[in-house]
């Protein structure tokens, strides 16, 4: 699957600054102009010297620069209690509503969910349910006040964002259950014959598990084997190749347990 989003951010950021006009536009901002000073074509020499050197190719093939994780509407956008969305009432531009459902996704996501609905049906494996997917800023508020309330601040936190922080305000995360198998937004559900047909398969569609069994400490959540973030094919059939459970272990990010 082909992912039109990616692009080598921070090497951008390199580039531009090793541009000479960007250094002399920092350097010399316009109300120095104003004054009739010409700008001096050099800049000093600690200046010159301060940015990074230009990125080599072998920079630009590591995996965390060639995919954004920071920007909210790209697919491998990287959210946890550490990294909150940028803007935090971000909504997405194209949500698309979801067969069967009320819930809306954001389009690539909804897509690949839907082409793996076929799929686990055909395996035998049951009917996929997708209970939640996209939540705006304003829902999540209520859903994270909600857990808070029904099981203090620890064990709430554990199972929902705050808002700002949720991967479904991206419309990239989809929460799912299977008809009359039970244990819906339970983590028996990964005992089912559909929680264990996705366990396996759903790299295949671009999706991966995004809180595992015993990766709380990382993650910042409970095990939820019913919430898969689409990330793309390539990161997910990556990330079980190398078997790294995790987006943060993926990308090289920090823990991120808290706020
Ligand atoms: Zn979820």
């Amino acid at each position: 699957m082909h992912l039109p989003n990616s692009k080598p951010k921070p090497a951008n950021w390199k580039v531009l600054l090793s541009t000479p006009m960007f250094l002399a536009a920092l350097l010399f901002p316009i109300s120095a102009y104003a004054e009739g000073e010409s700008p001096s074509p050099s800049p000093s020499a600690s200046l010159i010297e301060s940015p990074s050197p230009s990125p080599s190719p072998s920079d630009l093939e590591g995996f965390p620069t060639v995919y954004d994780i920071d920007t909210a509407s790209s697919p491998t956008v990287v959210v946890n209690k550490q990294r909150p969305l940028y803007p935090k009432t971000y909504v997405p531009a194209a949500l698309k509503k979801f067969p069967g459902s009320s819930a809306k996704l954001a389009a690539p996501a909804r897509d690949a969910l839907a082409a793996m609905a076929a799929a686990m049906k055909s395996a035998g494996a049951g009917t996929l349910v997708l209970n939640s997917g996209y939540r705006s800023y304003a829902s999540q508020k209520i859903i994270h006040a909600m857990k808070v309330s029904q099981l203090g601040l620890k064990a709430g936190e554990a199972l929902a964002a705050r808002p700002g922080y949720s991967e479904h305000q991206t419309g990239l995360a989809a929460d799912v259950s299977a008809y009359k198998q039970g244990c819906a937004i339970y983590t028996c559900f990964s005992a089912t014959k559909a929680g264990k047909w996705l366990a396996e398969n759903a790299w295949q569609y671009g999706f991966v598990i995004r809180y595992p069994y015993g990766q709380t400490k990382i993650t910042g959540y409970q095990f939820e084997p019913w919430h898969l973030r689409f990330v793309g094919l390539e990161i997910a059939t990556d990330m079980r190749s190398k078997n790294l459970l995790t987006l943060e272990k993926y990308f090289a990010l920090p823990n991120a347990p808290k706020y």
